[in-house]
């Protein structure tokens, strides 16, 4: 995240010196002791405001990791209300909150647990109308919505904004995770040229599954943020719960992509393999 208007950004930013309060320090102190974290990592994370769509069992339970990692902002983005057959793995959520707005209840619960973080809640979906000045606003975004449709807009207006994005999605007991940076890596369109068949909303799911998946999640991002360890750029991360079996797919950057392609935008420093191959294909293993 450190290109064109994202560098911009930030430098202004660091400009208003970041400094941890006595209470941060003690409240972060045991990842600070990460060696490559440490406290310019945590400024880091103080320094950023993460947009964050959907807060269901995905989103929600993200949203808590990065909230309890620190992050200086999260903005939470999920219209409609909590039911009562979400509540299997919505963590964030109490039993007397169901039919009330969901996204209220996560801002809620998420100032309990750390009042240092500021949360905006926006009891929205993600629309043609809100994408651009949502993504604007934020230094990263965190795609957990249900749906393809949502996924696309966001997708589309990160690449606009050269803001990376962390793209996570479940189907049952089988999970994906990748990291875009726009320019850099392969774009969720490139990834999925056709929408999968499972962009439904009422696929079984276990809370373990979805929350797997959003520690994960909210690992990258805290990887990008901060600099610790190596995030999924231009790698797909395929993981099949059922059967506790972990696959890492390269990636492959469609040069004809309407979305990042030359065509769309002027690329640079892609990760091209060429026309008329796959979107990725199978190359390890990790167990
Ligand atoms: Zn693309």
């Amino acid at each position: 995240m450190t290109k064109g208007k994202q560098q911009t950004t930030n430098d202004k930013k660091q400009q208003r010196a970041i400094m941890l309060t006595p209470k941060e320090l003690e409240r972060y102190s045991r990842q600070i002791q990460l060696p490559d974290l440490g406290e310019k990592g945590q400024k880091a994370l103080k320094n950023t405001t993460a947009l964050v769509s959907g807060v269901g069992g995905l989103g929600g339970t993200t949203a808590l990791y990065l909230a309890v990692a620190g992050i200086g902002k999260l903005i939470l983005v999920r219209g409609g209300g909590l039911r009562l057959d979400d509540m299997n793995r919505q963590i964030l959520m109490s039993d007397d909150w169901v039919g009330k707005t969901r996204v209220t209840k996560a801002q809620e619960t998420l100032n309990q647990i750390n009042p240092d973080v500021e949360v905006e809640a926006i009891a929205e979906y993600i629309t043609p109308e809100n994408v651009d000045a949502l993504v604007q606003r934020s230094d990263i975004a965190l795609s957990c919505a249900h749906n393809f449709p949502e996924r696309d807009l966001l997708n589309a207006a990160c690449v606009r904004w050269q803001k990376p994005m962390v793209e996570a999605a479940m189907n049952s007991m089988e999970a994906y995770l990748t990291t875009i940076v726009p320019h850099q890596t392969p774009c969720l369109s490139c990834l999925f040229p056709e929408k999968p068949n499972w962009d439904r909303r009422a696929f079984g799911v276990l809370g373990a599954v979805s929350g797997t998946l959003a520690c994960l999640s909210a690992l990258e991002a805290i990887k990008l943020i901060t600099g610790l360890g190596k995030p999924l750029l231009g790698q797909l991360l395929n993981m099949d719960l059922a059967n506790v079996e972990f696959h890492k797919l390269h990636l492959y950057k469609d040069p004809d992509c309407p979305v990042c392609g030359k065509e769309a935008e002027g690329a640079e420093g892609t990760l091209n393999h060429g026309k008329g191959e796959r979107p990725f294909a199978p190359t390890t293993t990790n167990h």
